[in-house]
């Protein structure tokens, strides 16, 4: 039997919608049109297309959205400035750096991203809002992991008792994800390249969660009958190839539910974003 496909396009318009009507309700209720502000630094053609899809996207849902393009000579000053003068604007809520920094100032990323406004921090990279995910009260939490329960749940896929594994631990997937799943009343599991016998643990999944960054590490082998798989990887393999982390056309005759990649789970992450930003306008309603 074949798998249920788990396509993000669908699932991502229906986040949009909500986001939409959330902006909607913030402009008529308190006069507050959410804000975003994004900080590129340099010219990496990816993270120029990231930013690109994140600004149409503020502009579909009615968001306000603010592109400050920073040379790539920019020292870590410049930044923590232009960081400063958005924590101080009133007109702006969320504030993102997209990564990755230049090499000359990429040793200082933590200190950059640690002087957004905890509030502002739509990113979820802040240790304040990582703390708050881990004592178990979430404020804005990372976009991407936030996109893989949206899915599940969207998808009416239980997560409470469920074994949960995640292979990477990373800050921006893996970590995050854990404390989500956990939360979740899963039994969450995570792997990473210490882990020994990952194909033995992997099996033990009902939910599998794939954030290394390895094409095809997940096998038929390593997936339990029905498991739901989601595929978090994004790896070019060739000038015009995306892949995952699994081995899909394999994996699909034995998971229950998998995500594609490209077309899967992260086509949420920018979706997730904006509900970010709308929280983070909310978050600053409250405040
Ligand atoms: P990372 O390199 O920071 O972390 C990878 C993790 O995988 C590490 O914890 C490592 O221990 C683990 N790992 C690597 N090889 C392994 C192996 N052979 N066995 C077990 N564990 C192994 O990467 P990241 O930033 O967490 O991103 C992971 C993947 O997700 C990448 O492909 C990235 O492009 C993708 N990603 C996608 C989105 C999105 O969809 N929007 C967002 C972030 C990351």
């Amino acid at each position: 039997m074949s798998a249920r496909i788990l396509y993000g396009k669908e699932f991502a318009a229906k986040i949009k919608d909500s986001a939409r009507l959330e902006v909607e309700e913030l402009k008529k209720n308190f006069g507050v049109t959410p804000g975003l502000a994004v900080i590129i630094v340099g010219e990496n053609p990816a993270s120029q297309v990231y930013v690109r899809n994140k600004h149409k996207t503020c502009e579909e849902l009615g968001i306000i959205s603010k592109v400050i393009a920073l040379p790539e000579d920019s020292t870590k000053e410049n930044l923590l400035e232009t960081i400063d003068k958005l924590n101080s604007d009133k007109n702006i809520h969320g504030i993102l750096v997209q990564l990755p920094l230049p090499a000359a100032i990429k040793a200082h990323s933590d200190e950059i991203l640690n002087r957004i406004d905890p509030l502002k921090d739509v990113d979820g990279f802040h240790p304040e809002n990582v703390g708050n995910l881990v004592i178990g009260n979430p404020k804005l939490v990372p976009c991407t992991p936030a996109g893989c329960i949206e899915m599940l749940d969207l998808a009416g896929i239980e997560i409470d008792g469920k074994n949960a594994v995640i292979i990477g631990r990373s800050n921006i997937v893996g970590k995050p994800l854990f404390h989500l799943l956990l939360a979740r009343h899963a039994t969450v599991t995570i792997c990473h390249t210490h882990t020994k016998n990952l194909p033995e643990i992997a099996r033990q999944a009902d939910i599998l969660v794939a954030a290394s960054g390895k094409p095809a590490l997940i096998t038929a082998d390593m997936v339990k009958s029905g498991a739901t798989v989601i595929d978090v990887g994004i790896n070019r393999i060739a000038p015009k190839k995306l892949v995952g982390d699994v081995d899909f056309d394999a994996v699909k005759d034995i998971a229950g539910a998998i995500t594609p990649v490209p077309g899967g789970v992260g086509l949420l992450t920018v979706a997730m974003l904006m509900k970010n930003v709308v929280k983070a306008a909310k978050l600053q309603l409250e405040d």
